[in-house]
């Protein structure tokens, strides 16, 4: 009788329902951009500029990532989809850039949303979204804005730069590690340096992103691509540059 009914809560479910609204995190002034900082020189470089070669199509891994390059500037391209990494990673640490363009437009979830998917667990199971969406005067809920575990954590504080900034995500995954029988082990942890502001401090997630429902470690994995979303809104494209990772 309870599988009944949890069954029919789940049908009846809707995405509000994991949309937290307050408390909204404090604004935390940090200024100017800075200068790109060169990778450190045990890191795998994911992009710099020079071309797509590390990167494929999520739909197809065959097939290879339909994004721009524009000089050191990765630019999304909704119509291509998702891409992710050839490379499968577990525990790493990642640095990455993004940029919400100047002239961005849209409201909410709708203003220049991408995410970085900190394991790509592929169809039906999108993986770990760490979220990228605009940030510095976007009225959303707190645990779906930049900086958050989407649909799980909220970031701590908000140091988000305004459109046209680049923006720096420092993170550092441990894994998730499972039982032979597919239960968790030892959950993810992630720490996100934002702006150079600590967001998530070695936060424990509760399982894979769900849009709708609560989620929780249902697929057992071992290393994944990183993934990066073509959000299927409508606003300007964002960019990305300076992608780099050391495995630990
Ligand atoms: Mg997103």
């Amino acid at each position: 009788m309870a599988l009944y009914v949890n069954a029919e809560a789940q049908q009846n479910a809707k995405p509000q329902d994991t949309e937290t609204w307050t408390p909204v995190p404090a604004k935390v002034n940090v200024g100017k951009a800075h200068a790109m900082v060169a990778p450190p020189s045990d890191a795998v470089i994911l992009f710099n500029g020079k071309g797509l070669d590390e990167w494929v199509s999520n739909a197809d891994r065959n097939k290879p990532a339909d994004w721009k390059v524009d000089g050191d500037a990765l630019v999304v391209n909704k119509q291509a989809g998702n891409i992710e990494t050839k490379r499968m990673f577990g525990s790493y640490q990642l640095h990455l850039e993004w940029k919400i363009p100047a002239n961005i437009t849209g409201e909410g979830q709708a203003r220049g949303n991408s995410g970085v998917f900190l394991a790509s667990l592929g169809k039906g199971d999108p993986g770990y979204e760490l979220q990228i969406v605009d940030s510095y005067d976007n009225k959303t809920y707190v645990n779906g804005m930049a900086g958050s575990i989407y649909k799980q954590f909220a970031p701590l504080v908000n140091p988000s730069r305004e459109p046209g900034q680049w923006q720096t995500y420092d993170v550092i995954w441990n894994a998730p590690e499972f039982e032979e029988s597919g239960t968790v082990k030892r959950p993810a942890t992630v720490t996100v340096i934002w702006n150079g502001v600590i967001v998530q401090n070695n936060t424990t997630l509760m399982g894979p992103t769900q849009y709708i429902g609560k989620p929780s470690y249902s697929v057992k994995h071992g290393k994944a691509p990183i993934k990066l979303q073509a959000h299927g809104d409508k606003s300007e494209p964002i960019s990305f540059r300076n992608i780099w990772i050391r495995e630990l």
